[in-house]
């Protein structure tokens, strides 16, 4: 039997408000447990919720970015359930009214570009943490992050592989960090995603039973634990088996999905309406306010690189699919024009730098240390590149310069290149250092030149007698004679100069 896969995730973005949902706590990652916590996050009786209006403002952002409605009246509901990390016994969400509704964004698919519909993305409040150490009894609750604002975003059903949800995730986590509403580092737990997949046999129109994934903190985990749940939920359904419907946590560590809890029902959670907050009225003149603060979305980025420096899809594919990554090569291209170079000039060598030879570099061994390696491993467009951040953008940019000046070889640029990844020294000094400039006085390399032709005169005899190829392997002496120092283009010249006389005489 062939089966088709189908996909809807939610993903739970942590929206980056200086202070929590309904109180005034802060929301920095990693300070001691319990330090920033208040009556109100700690669930004691009598302290009332109040909601921040950053948190609002930042989900419309969101949702107008996403291409939802924005619905005018909110409701916030109760969620209620048990857990040590939920002090209060509730967790306060959206239920009935999600603040968005019906949007989309394209990513592109084997088929091409295509929608990928999201249902509903709403406002919710993040529990704590319970926290066990190696060693000690029981558990401890750290309560920092209850409290903090989640928008919750949810699709259709609309994906199809692994690859597509990898490409979607991708693709959202650059829309709310364009839009400067989430900061996306899934390791600190700021972009958490739950697909949920099931099957259905091909050409059949009715879903399949699902399975929730969760504890999922990379984009390669995402991509292994789905593949993992198409193969294990393809076998239970050859060998006659049925699909039960739960949520299974993956386990990196033994590359596998486990059962977490079985089905849970709206209904077992008793929503109701959350007394003690109003209901929230969100006008058109504010969202139209927000829409036309919007930031330049990620498709808009990509179209604008390729008419501003003539970049192909592909480049600007690279350097568009990454806030960070963006920013540096601004950065570097800003800090050119201040030196007198033309955009388009200096746009082309920098997004080969950044695009060919950073990557090629790092992809191939060159040990650095990213900042969240986890990141790489699924999408070709990021791999390795946001390491390059650990170059100041002013020594990039020496770099891509003096190879543009010519004052040093290609093979020199890329070592140098390589050292200063390694080294994190600035170019100039390690040119300096290895006596590395490119040299191009002629006396140097006429005498570099007249070495290799007496060492070699069988070539030059040949030469002599028409056979043109040896002028290359003249050139590649030369060359190495020099330590890749010459300017290529010189030695040319000048060979061709010296044996033209040799063949005269
Ligand atoms: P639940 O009520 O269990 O949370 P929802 O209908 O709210 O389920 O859907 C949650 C997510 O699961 C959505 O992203 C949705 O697109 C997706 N989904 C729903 N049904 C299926 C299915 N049969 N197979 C795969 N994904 C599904
Ligand atoms: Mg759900
Ligand atoms: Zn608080």
């Amino acid at each position: 039997m062939i089966y088709e896969v189908v996909i809807g995730v939610e993903v739970h973005a942590q929206l980056r408000t200086k202070s929590k949902l309904f109180c005034g706590c802060g929301t920095v990652f990693g300070l001691a447990a319990n330090s920033q916590t208040c009556p109100l996050c700690l669930g004691l009786p009598g302290s009332l919720p109040v909601l921040n209006q950053a948190a609002v403002e930042m989900a419309v952002r969101a949702g107008l970015a996403l291409n939802c409605t924005i619905a005018a009246d909110n409701l916030f509901a109760r969620k209620n359930y048990f857990y040590p990390d939920l002090p209060k016994g509730y967790q306060i969400s959206q239920y009935e009214a999600p603040i968005c509704e019906h949007g989309w964004i394209e990513i592109a698919s084997s088929e091409g570009k295509r929608r990928v519909r999201i249902r509903r993305a709403h406002l919710e409040e993040d529990a704590g943490k319970s926290v066990h150490v190696a060693g000690a009894n029981g558990s401890r609750v750290d309560l920092n992050r209850a409290g903090t604002p989640l928008l919750e975003i949810v699709t259709e059903p609309d994906l199809r592989s692994a690859d597509e949800v990898v490409t979607y995730l991708k693709g959202l986590r650059d829309v709310l960090m364009y839009q400067d509403v989430c900061d996306g580092d899934m390791e600190k737990g700021n972009f958490r995603c739950e697909p949920n997949l099931s099957l259905r046999p091909l050409g059949q129109k009715e879903f399949g039973t699902k399975v929730e994934l969760k504890n999922i903190n990379s984009f390669k985990f995402v991509k292994d634990a789905m593949e993992y749940e198409i193969k294990r939920q393809t076998k239970v359904l050859n060998e006659g088996g049925k699909i039960l419907q739960e949520t299974r946590l993956w386990n990196t560590d033994r590359g596998e999905t486990a059962v977490m809890r079985s089905k849970e029902e709206a209904h077992d959670y008793r929503y109701f309406p959350d007394p003690d907050l109003v209901p929230l009225k969100i006008s058109k003149e504010w969202i139209d306010q927000v829409r036309s603060s919007l930031a330049e979305l990620p498709a808009d980025r990509r179209n604008r690189l390729q008419q501003e420096f003539g970049f192909s899809e592909y480049s600007a594919g690279v350097l568009a699919s990454d806030k960070n990554v963006l920013e540096y090569f601004e950065q570097c291209v800003a800090e050119a024009e201040k030196l007198g170079f033309s955009k388009m000039e200096v746009g082309k060598e920098l997004a080969n730098c950044i695009t060919v030879d950073f990557r090629g570099l790092t992809r191939h061994g060159v040990t650095v240390t990213p900042p969240n390696p986890l990141l790489f491993d699924v999408n070709p467009y990021s791999e390795g590149i946001l390491e390059l951040t650990i170059i100041p953008e002013k020594n990039l940019l020496e770099l891509v310069v003096m190879k543009m000046k010519g004052e040093i070889s290609g093979p020199i640029y890329k070592a140098v290149l390589e050292e200063m990844i390694n080294t994190r020294r600035p170019a100039a000094e390690i040119i300096d250092a290895n006596g590395l400039r490119q040299v191009s006085d002629e006396g140097t390399i006429e005498k570099i030149i007249d070495e290799v032709l007496e060492k070699n005169p069988n070539q030059v005899a040949q030469f002599k007698e028409g056979k043109q190829q040896v002028l290359g392997f003249l050139v590649g002496q030369v060359m190495k004679a020099s330590g890749g120092k010459a300017n290529p283009g010189k030695v040319n010249e000048l060979l061709k100069k010296k044996l033209g006389e040799a063949v005269k005489i």
